[in-house]
């Protein structure tokens, strides 16, 4: 057994109170630091050679060459590891990430690129075309979600999904303090929110209150009304969420958020170029959007499904003057007057054009497609899943699809001694490591244990739904016939899920990042 491991069994049962107060202490007990690096670098040793599959193979540079390489080797390099990292992606392996992938449309997106290469929106004088592609691109993403005839609804392009939700909840917090004096001011939202509201609270000083879902892993209302106190700035709900997939119920959330005069965010990021067209081709579409008047700001990635290259991503706000406190002007600088809308400075102006030439290429005609196929896929991995006994789909989801041990079928979640040697247990991340083996990527969830596949176009090609269901369901046998073998992932998920120390956890994932930036 490892220390992490004897850890855990000791440690697994305390209560997490407790067990914050005893992370402390262990951290001056001497020789624990020193012993839990260990751990973590045996952890990730296992790791590091798939981060680092290049090691020996490519030169890698701790310095700049002494004089510059040959502009046609370094192409033919980058040509060959695309050549090594493309047909994952490209044969739908792989749970999001890329969202369209047709080589002809990523050749368009290239050439737009190419050709707005220079600009720099910093610099409008200069580049008034990136001005014109993002004033539209926010004018058609806010007329998709519910906009329509009014000019009520304005907001800026930003880097991506985390960014534009880090915008909205700062831009919250300015006005709290701005109108109401807020000091001390509140988010609350759902469990199942991203990731990129926590990272906004720790940004921005703000108290992210997580309330729980209900049965069908949608937000508690009844939660969220006993959050909201005179500190609370804004809701949140998302349209879909990331994990499941499922849509909070935002009318009941917004008209909450409206009633106690609060913002309310809709996290569109992952639905916003796919709900609007889900609802015209007659899905299921629960409301989400600015038609509710509790809706005053939006999030929705043009990089994932309004199929643009990554990098774009817009935030909506219902009014001019909401939006002003999102942005940033410096009126006494000695480098002159100076003002920026997001968080960076200059910005790459090609990425603007780029998702302005694929909403405009691709138009609402090629969207419904898109969304036809994606929806219909969906349809058939969830009746796939559903025919495996061990498994079962976690809420009712659209297209990103969450699927864990059934209910009725013995699970576990722990590398824990002793539970190996139990037949028919299931492990859900054994099942994932199984898949891995088979060539997919997907996405480990946890509290529940669960996996996720977000479909994309490249799903949507002949033959994936059937080999991705003859996989699960060959993956399902192999981690019961051998639930010995723990895989490569599954000990890391299980650690994470399971182990009270969040602490270590947290160093664990830091060390995850160490990695990646080790020459
Ligand atoms: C992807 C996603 C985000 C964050 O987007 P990034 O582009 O990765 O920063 C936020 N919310 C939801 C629901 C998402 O799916």
């Amino acid at each position: 057994m490892t220390l992490t491991e004897k850890l855990f069994r000791v440690l697994n049962r305390v209560n997490p109170r407790v067990m914050r107060a005893a992370e402390q202490t262990l951290k001056a007990v001497p020789g624990v630091d020193a012993r839990m690096e260990q751990e973590y670098a045996s952890m990730l040793g296992k790791l590091e050679h798939a981060l680092k599959p290049y090691a020996h193979e490519f030169d890698a540079y701790a310095e700049l060459p002494p004089s510059g390489r040959a502009r046609e080797d370094i192409l033919r390099e980058m040509q060959e590891l695309k050549e090594r990292e493309a047909p994952r992606w490209e044969n739908g392996f792989v749970s999001g990430a890329v969202y369209h992938g047709d080589p002809p449309y990523i050749d368009f997106l290239n050439q737009v690129y190419a050709l707005n290469s220079q600009s720099n929106p910093l610099h409008a004088d200069l580049f008034p075309s990136t001005a014109k592609f993002e004033a539209e691109i926010v004018a058609m993403t806010a007329h998709l979600l519910g906009a329509h005839a009014t000019n009520e609804i304005v907001g800026t392009v930003s880097s991506g999904g985390t960014e534009s939700i880090l915008l909205a909840m700062k831009t919250y917090r300015d006005r709290a303090r701005d109108q109401k004096g807020i000091t001390a001011p509140e988010i609350i939202a759902p469990i199942s929110a991203h990731a990129a509201f926590d990272k906004a609270a720790q940004y921005f000083n703000l108290k992210l209150v997580h309330i729980p879902l209900r049965d069908d892993l949608r937000a508690d209302v009844d939660a969220a009304r006993r959050a909201v106190n005179k500190n609370t700035i804004a809701l949140v709900g998302s349209a879909p969420c990331f994990p499941y997939g499922v849509v909070d119920p935002i009318p009941e959330l917004s008209e909450l958020a409206r009633e106690h005069g609060i913002g309310f965010h809709t996290d569109a990021c992952l639905g916003g170029f796919v709900l609007p067209f889900a609802e015209k081709l007659g899905y299921p579409v629960p409301p989400y959007d600015f038609r509710l008047p509790g809706v005053t700001s939006m999030s929705a990635d043009t990089h994932k499904y309004g199929y643009a290259a990554k990098g774009a991503s817009v935030v909506l706000y219902r009014g001019r003057a909401l939006r002003h406190y999102q942005y940033y002007t410096a009126t006494d600088w000695s480098g002159g007057l100076y003002f920026s809308p997001t968080f960076a400075g200059s910005r790459p102006g090609a990425l603007s054009a780029a998702a302005w030439a694929a909403l405009v290429s691709i138009g609402e005609n090629g969207y419904l497609d898109a969304t036809r196929k994606i929806l219909e896929t969906a349809t058939k991995i969830k009746q796939g899943i559903r025919e495996i006994p061990e498994l079962k789909i976690l809420g009712d989801p659209l297209w990103v699809i969450a699927f864990a041990v059934a209910s009725h079928h013995p699970q576990r979640t722990s590398s824990r001694e002793g539970d190996d040697l139990r037949s028919n247990t299931l492990n859900i991340y054994q099942v994932m490591d199984a898949m891995t083996q088979r060539g997919w990527s997907l996405n480990g969830l946890h509290k529940p244990a669960a996996v996720h596949i977000a479909l994309t176009l490249r799903h949507a090609a002949p033959g994936v739904t059937e080999r991705f269901v003859n996989d699960l369901r060959d993956a399902v046998a192999y981690v019961r016939a051998h639930p010995e073998d723990k895989g490569e992932m599954a000990p890391v998920y299980g650690l994470a899920a399971n182990l009270p120390l969040r602490g270590v956890v947290s160093n664990l994932l830091k060390r995850y990042m160490d990695v990646l930036y080790k020459v």
